[in-house]
């Protein structure tokens, strides 16, 4: 498989500040590089990786893969996104502890992305898995809110740490009165909920700025970075002027 013969590859896009200035943490993001057809999306392959009972190897290797190159990074968060079907897997948490025990990663520095897709298909399993994962201090972002089978009685049944407020109401927060105030209140009930508050998608900075005013904690998009191979992030933390969004900003270049 794709695995093995070394076409999978990670890349990272920093979760910021609401300021836009200090990096909180990474989400990792899988590539398959294909010999022939070259880059495909990983939202045309994860699907067919689940149907094909493909997706446990994969999330092992990510988490594996994420784990090595992001172990040095102290301080940051790692998220790695898991699928619906295997946050319904009994095994997932055990599985999940072992490779964090092998890295003698951090758990607290571990957060698990899951879409609520998740919930849908196998409720009480889902439950117990985000228990067990919570017990070894790992934190659970429900991704892609807003979108698809979102439903309030969600986020009251499962005890989420983040909520990720997707890119579809992030694009037209700043131009489309209506969208902005879907933020705005998405925004209010998470943090009413206790919740962290993450913006998906910001791409500029009016959009920052309208999320940093509604209360969203932390913001991921391309104007703080793209998703980027491990040596570009750990170049660009390391010499934090660098990055073009900056320059830019500073009114540079
Ligand atoms: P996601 O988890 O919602 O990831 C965010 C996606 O939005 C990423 O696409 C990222 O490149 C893109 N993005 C980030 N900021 C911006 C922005 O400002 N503007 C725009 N237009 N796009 C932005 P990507 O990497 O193509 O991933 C697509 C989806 O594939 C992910 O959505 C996630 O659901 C899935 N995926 C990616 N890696 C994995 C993985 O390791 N495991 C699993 N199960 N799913 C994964
Ligand atoms: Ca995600
Ligand atoms: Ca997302």
């Amino acid at each position: 498989m794709a695995r093995e013969r070394g076409e999978f590859s990670l890349v990272y896009q920093k979760q910021v500040d609401r300021d836009g200035e200090a990096v909180l943490g990474v989400e990792a993001l899988l590539r398959w590089n294909h010999p022939t057809r070259g880059g495909i999306s990983p939202a045309l392959f994860i699907p067919l990786a689940e149907q094909n009972g493909l997706i446990r190897d994969i999330t092992g290797w990510v988490l594996d893969r994420a784990m090595t190159e992001t172990k040095d990074l102290d301080g940051l968060t790692l998220a790695v996104n898991a699928s619906a079907v295997e946050f319904g897997d009994p095994e997932f948490a055990d599985e999940l502890a072992v490779i964090l025990a092998r890295h003698d990663f951090d758990p607290r520095r571990l957060e698990v992305e899951i879409t609520e897709t998740a919930i849908l298909s196998e409720g009480d399993e889902v439950r117990r898995s985000m228990d067990r994962l919570h017990a070894m201090g790992v934190k659970i972002a429900l991704d892609d809110f807003g979108v698809g089978y979102s439903s309030l009685s969600h986020l009251q049944l499962y005890p989420f740490d983040k909520l990720k407020i997707d890119r579809m109401f992030v694009t037209r927060c700043s131009d489309d009165v209506q969208s902005a105030t879907l933020v705005h209140a998405l925004v209010s009930i998470g943090r009413a909920l206790g919740m962290k508050v993450v913006a998906e998608g910001v791409e500029d900075e009016n959009q920052r700025k309208f999320l940093r005013a509604t209360g969203a904690h932390a913001m991921q998009g391309f104007l703080f970075g793209r998703p980027m191979p491990i040596a570009e992030l750990k170049r660009e933390l390391a010499d934090p002027i660098a990055p073009e969004s900056k320059k830019v900003a500073a009114g540079g270049r």
